[in-house]
Order: structure tokens, then sequence, then C-alpha cells
């Protein structure tokens, strides 16, 4: 039985989709003014091990991940500027222009990743005539209210406010800052729709004039648009609690006078130094990033599979030069098992059913890789192997292609004289101790001998000329 933490109850619960067999499920996704740091990563790799794990489990699934290109101001609390005009203004391009460049690298970091593509990933300015309909809907029912600069969402008329943040309004608001928008009712009210000032690049035709959606409206339109009213899943960062996936539960509940949404679910941050990722603190990294300082995009996602989604995840590069050791010796103990025959003796039932178990109960991904781990200390045995597969459905960590390699390199190896693998062995300690010029000397003589030597990220190769 699958269990979930679900972050309204704060409890794990036992999983129950909608319809048989199937899941539907939606995914908070990036807004794309700038590169998605490898923090924003980890949610995503989060996602696509929940995806794994219920498809493990027979489900068929639905999934939807929101690509926001217009509507999420600076600030979450409805000030600052629209993110994406303020890149384009910077960049001197059209935000259209800002929003494909970023997605497409988007898109192609997931790839790097082994990260599953969700079934629909709608941009928010295809849907801007559902927003408004949204919008419509919550200004007939008594929801909204109108300012100089927007439609805003009455949190007085609905009761249930701040239900998932468990938060106290009266006693946030008492301590709250004074209110920069004096025409709101209440503090926590929140924009559903802007008015756009002339000079917004960004505006649309709607019933209250010229404007632009708020970032909540969003996700609570495109959930309804791809899942219907009532869906399964709604996942994002735990950063969303307290005020987007609040929002979303007001505006959507209000709709539909009941839930939206039956299990909730938020991945922690992921830290450096223990501290914030951020910008201006010159401390976030992109994948490609990574991958230019000699790291596989899979070293990266070994090192987040390691830790459970609800806890925080500290980067270090120590911690991924670790991650970074310890997959490599995972393909070479694959490969091994790959290239053995069936070992009888081997109980292997019982490693399938520990790792099920692990990932079922709230996706467990490390305590999951724990038992290949073990698994993998067994007498050598293709047995071990297809369980490695197996896990792997789950892991995503291309244990076949690694292993593949590795077994590529090794007969590779098995055709170069043992002579020419000992001085390509002492060019590499020369490298390392700096004696470039006995470095050069060696790999002369290689070539000399009809070898050629490339320098690799794994170390080096060498080939016949
Ligand atoms: P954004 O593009 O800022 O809307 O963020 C995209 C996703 O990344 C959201 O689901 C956030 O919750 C998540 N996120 C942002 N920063 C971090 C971080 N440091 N660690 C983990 N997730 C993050
Ligand atoms: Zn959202």
């Amino acid at each position: 039985m699958l269990r979930l933490y679900n972050t309204m109850t704060r409890q794990k619960e036992d999983f129950i989709p909608i319809k048989n067999g199937k899941v539907s499920m939606y995914s908070c996704g990036p807004t794309v003014y700038n590169f998605a740091h490898i923090g924003n990563m980890r949610t995503y790799i989060f996602v696509d091990s929940l995806r794994r794990v219920l498809h493990h489990n027979g489900y068929k699934l639905n999934g939807v991940m929101n690509i926001t290109d217009v509507g999420h101001l600076e600030s979450d609390s409805d000030t600052g500027e629209d993110k994406m005009q303020a890149t384009a203004k910077r960049e001197n391009r059209s935000p259209y222009e800002i929003a494909d460049f970023y997605t497409g690298v988007f898109f192609d970091d997931l790839k790097k990743l082994n990260i599953q593509t969700p079934e629909h990933t709608p941009k928010a300015t295809d849907y801007i005539k559902e927003m408004i309909e949204f919008v419509k809907a919550l200004e007939n029912k008594g929801y909204a209210y109108q300012t100089s600069d927007g439609i805003y969402f009455d949190i007085s008329k609905f009761e249930d406010y701040g239900k998932l943040s468990k938060i106290n309004l009266d006693e946030q608001i008492a301590g709250a800052r004074v209110e920069v928008n004096q025409e709101k009712r209440n503090p926590y009210d929140f924009a559903l729709w802007k008015k756009a000032p002339k000079e917004h690049i960004m505006q649309w035709q709607s019933p209250w004039g010229m404007g632009y959606p708020g970032w909540h409206i969003e996700c609570s339109a495109l959930g309804k648009k791809f899942l219907g009213d009532v869906f399964d899943i709604h996942s994002g960062g735990v950063d969303h609690i307290p005020i987007h996936h609040e929002n979303e539960i007001a505006q959507s509940e209000a709709l539909l006078e009941k839930p939206a949404v039956n299990y909730w679910m938020h991945s922690e941050f992921m830290m450096v130094n223990n501290g914030k990722m951020s910008k201006s603190l010159g401390n976030t990294y992109t994948v490609s990033d990574l991958e230019k300082m000699g790291y596989d995009p899979m070293d990266f996602r070994y090192f987040c599979l390691n830790t459970h989604y609800r806890k925080k995840l500290n980067f270090t590069f120590e911690g991924l030069e670790g991650a970074k050791v310890a997959r490599k010796r995972l393909c070479e103990q694959i490969n091994a098992h790959m290239l053995s025959q069936n070992n009888d003796s081997i109980d292997i039932e019982k490693y399938y059913k520990e790792f099920d178990d692990a990932v079922n109960d709230d996706i467990n991904i490390p305590l999951a890789l724990g038992v290949l781990w073990t698994a993998l200390k067994e007498p050598k045995s293709k047995k071990v192997y297809d369980f490695g597969m197996y896990a792997d459905e789950v892991l995503g960590l291309r244990l076949k292609e690694c292993a593949q390699e590795i077994k590529e390199q090794n007969q590779d190896d098995n055709d170069i004289p043992m002579e020419i693998q000992e001085l390509a062995k002492k060019r590499l300690e020369a490298k390392k101790s700096k004696n470039y010029a006995l470095a050069d000397e060696l790999r002369n003589n290689i070539t000399q001998q009809g070898y050629n030597i490339i320098d690799t990220s794994q170390g080096y190769k060498i080939t016949k000329s």
C-alpha cells in the first residue's frame, strides 16, 4: 500500500486515487525569467520520484506542470514588477523571447537529469481566457472586489483561509508591517487580476480593462482545465505553503465549495552551507555549471536521492564529490553483476519486497537506495543485476547505460598493452603532481608507440592511432 505524507493533515495517509488505477497530479512549475538553479531542480527531481513511484504501483498518470510566463511579481505579496517584464527590459528582448529561451533550457536540464516530462506542460499566456473566466466566476460569487490597480480576493469571505499553513491570521496581522496597498480590505487579500499601466508589455483585454493575471490564479485555472474540478495530488516546494498554495486553495474551494485537491505534497529546500541559495549571495549553480566542473548530471541526481524529500538538503561540493564516487562504484557493481551467471543461492525476492516497502513509505528513496546497495553485496549474479534494473525504474540513475560504459571501458583497456597502460598511469601521476614536463614526455612516448591518450572527466582513455 502506498502511503504519502499530506501537508494538509500533517500525517502519512494511505493513497486512494479518485479513479481506480489513475492518478491526476499538478506540480507548480518554473517561472521562466532566468536559469533554474539546482535548488529548483531538487524540487523537480522530487516530482519525478513521486511520478516514478506512482507508475511503479501500476497507476496511469495524468500530470500537469505549468510554465509561468506572466504574472509572477517580484514579491509574492503582489508588489514589485512582473519578473518576466523586468528581465525583458534588462536584456532588451521581448518577454516571449525570454520565456522561450529559458523554457528551452529548462527542458534540456530535465532531460539531462532524467526527469520525465509530465503529460501536460501548459504555459500561462496560452490560457488567459480560462483565468479570466475563473476570476469572473469568483466575482459573481461575491469573493472578489475591484481596486484602482486590480481585482482582489477577499479572504474574509473564505472561512478556511490559512488551513494549509495553519497560520493564526489574527496574530499574523497584528505583527504585520504597515500595508502598502491601502485599498485592500484585508492584509492577506491577493490579486486575481492586475490592471496594466500603458507601459506594461504583457496585457490582455478583460472585463476590467487591459491587464494581466495574478500568479496564483494560473495554477487554479490550469489545474481545473487539465485535471478537472477535483484531482489527486498537488505538489510544490515548501516555500509555496504559506502564500501561493493557500491562495490557490481559497480560489478553488470558493468556486467549487469543496476541496479541489486530496493530497498536498511539499519538498524541502536545498541550502548552501546551511544558508539560503540566492543570486545575490553568488551561491546558485545550474546543471550546466556542474557539468563544466566535471560532474555528470546523474551525480547530482544521486546526491539528491540520498536525502528524503521532506528533509533539508545542504549542498556542498564535498557532498557532490562523494555522490560522484559512490555512483561510479554503483555502476561498477551493477556491471560486475551484469557479466555474471545466475546464482540460485541468493534470496532475491526479499530485496524486491524491501525496495517496494521503502518507496511506498512516503517515497523513501534513500532507504530504497540502501536496499540496492545491500543487494549488490551478494555474490555476483545476473539476478542482482535484474533487481538493479527494477530499482532503476524508480531511481532513474541510468544504471544500465553506466554499467555498459564501464564494460566498454574495460574492454578497451584489455586491448591496450600493459606497458602503454603503465605509461598512461605514470603520466596521470605526473600531471597530478604538476610535473608537466614529465607528463608531456610520457605522452610523446605513448604516441610514438602508436597510441593516443585522451583526457576525460573520469581520468583518461587510450586508443590505438
Ligand atoms: P520558481 O521558479 O521560483 O517559482 O521556483 C520553482 C520551484 O523551485 C518551486 O516549486 C520552488 O518551491 C522551488 N524552489 C525554489 N528554491 C528552491 C530551493 N533552494 N530548494 C528547493 N526548491 C526550491
Ligand atoms: Zn502553482
